[in-house]
């Protein structure tokens, strides 16, 4: 019987295989951001890696909430299943040089680093025979629609019946794709690793979750010069809920990390009528669950209290957003070692404090042991049309050289790792309590 390798040699191997492959994992991850395609739509995005998955023999299910694709590599016993995941889609930014000119869309994200990353561990679990001394299989994943954009599209989608959820990672929590999995480990690119700031990974991550609620409130219509006193002023009734909110804004905690930010999206119809109809939309954004619900209380009798007070109705139609991003402890020290051993220590953080920003990841995270770790290799412009990949061996070679290495150390000799990180994992929410009260968030607050 041959010699089990060491965890070292393993790491060796497939950091050689990714090197080895640099020049295709630079070509598919250019050839993603040449074409940014958003959420629910990435179909050209998803034959890129389909086409990689498919040379490699690697088998695969497609189509998964219409744009998604998770394959499956076997390692030499089923002890433990590690989930690779990349983001799918692009933003929008017309102004972007590289944008789509017929969409404005544009990979001012990066998540075509992500991508060319899923493919370079791809390539490395493919081309060497590392696998066969691995305790677990690999599922590699592409999941639709990371942004929360374009509601409108996705309603329609919803009334369709093709989708339940705004988000993709949501939407694979209610499709079961993440069933067969025990751990997910992610990464997202950061503005790192150039003159500005040498740091070129960071390990532990925070970020706010949030909820997103449209507003609607119904007044009467009249004429506004001849007979405002038989109207019911829906814009007057949208600016008390507005100021309710705002003066309780000193009930904010600075520890809770609160963001609150209506717009008006319909103002009225006709200067010369009494507005019947005003339409607001807003997202209530808090570091942790209770403190968006708490938050998403008082902005509701916010609400309820402009209409109370003109005699108007208001409808509030509350959407689930992301849950608060808390990267699991065990992922984060096995995944700091290997950046340490890859970047040297003064070029890695351990922990990146938090952030008010929000990602779907953090829905994973709530239900099964998940990590996003963060490589470098772009600007700090994200979203907007300055954003630029500075250095693509470091964005894309380097983060698959990172999670090859965090598939190893978890699946390594019986997969110890992987079982020691979901024995000492606690889920905020089940598979089906997530589905029934966070799905289900709009009733709570009618
Ligand atoms: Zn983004
Ligand atoms: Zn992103």
């Amino acid at each position: 019987m041959k010699e089990r390798r060491s965890k070292e040699e393993l790491k060796r191997l497939a950091l050689e295989a990714i090197d080895k492959r640099r020049e295709d994992i630079l070509a598919l991850g250019d050839d993603i951001y040449s074409e940014p395609e958003l959420g629910y739509k990435e179909f050209k995005t998803a034959k890129k890696l389909t086409r990689v998955f498919s040379e490699l023999g690697i088998p695969f299910d497609e189509g998964i909430a219409i744009t998604g694709v998770k394959g499956k590599l076997k390692g030499r016993s089923d002890a433990a299943t590690v989930g690779v995941m990349a983001e799918l889609d692009s933003v929008v930014s017309p102004q972007h040089p590289n944008a789509d000119p017929q969409t404005g869309a544009a990979h001012c994200c990066g998540h075509n680093a992500m991508m060319a990353a899923l493919a370079g561990v791809a390539y490395a679990l493919t081309d060497t025979d590392i696998l066969e001394d691995l305790d677990g299989d690999v599922a590699l994943i592409a999941v639709p629609a990371e942004e929360f954009v374009e509601l409108g599209y996705r309603k329609t989608l919803i009334e369709e019946g093709k989708i339940h959820f705004m988000s993709g990672k949501q939407e694979f929590i209610r499709l079961g794709v993440f069933d067969d999995i025990d751990v997910i480990v992610m990464q997202h690119t950061f503005g790192g690793g150039n003159e500005e700031n040498p740091l070129k990974a960071m390990a532990g991550e925070s970020w706010n979750g949030f909820l997103g609620q449209e507003v609607t409130y119904i007044g009467k219509e009249a004429h506004a010069g001849m007979a405002p006193h038989s109207g019911i002023n829906a814009l007057a009734a949208a600016q008390v809920g507005l100021f309710a909110i705002n003066l309780q804004r000193e009930t904010f905690q600075e520890k809770d990390f609160v963001r609150v930010h209506p717009i008006i999206t319909k103002g009225g119809d006709l200067v010369n009528v009494i507005p019947g109809e005003v339409k607001i939309e807003t997202q209530i954004r808090a570091s942790t669950l209770p403190a968006i619900l708490e938050t998403a209380e008082k902005v509701s009798r916010s609400w309820k209290a402009g209409a109370d007070a003109l005699g108007a109705k208001v409808i509030i139609d509350t959407l689930p957003g992301y849950l608060p991003v808390r990267s699991n402890e065990l992922l984060v020290d096995l995944t700091y070692k290997n950046m340490v051993e890859l970047f040297g220590e003064e070029y890695v953080l351990k922990d990146s404090g938090h952030e008010t920003g929000s990602s779907d990841i953090g829905d994973v995270g709530a239900i099964l042991p998940a990590i996003q770790f963060r490589v470098g290799g772009s600007n700090n412009k994200f979203h907007a049309s300055d954003f630029r990949l500075l250095d693509r061996d470091l964005a894309y070679l380097g983060a698959a050289k990172l999670l090859v290495m965090d598939v190893i150390d978890l699946l390594y000799e019986g997969a110890e790792a992987a079982k020691k990180v979901v024995e000492e994992f606690e889920p905020l929410y089940t598979k089906e309590e997530y589905l029934s009260e966070w799905g289900g968030i709009g009733e709570r607050f009618k």
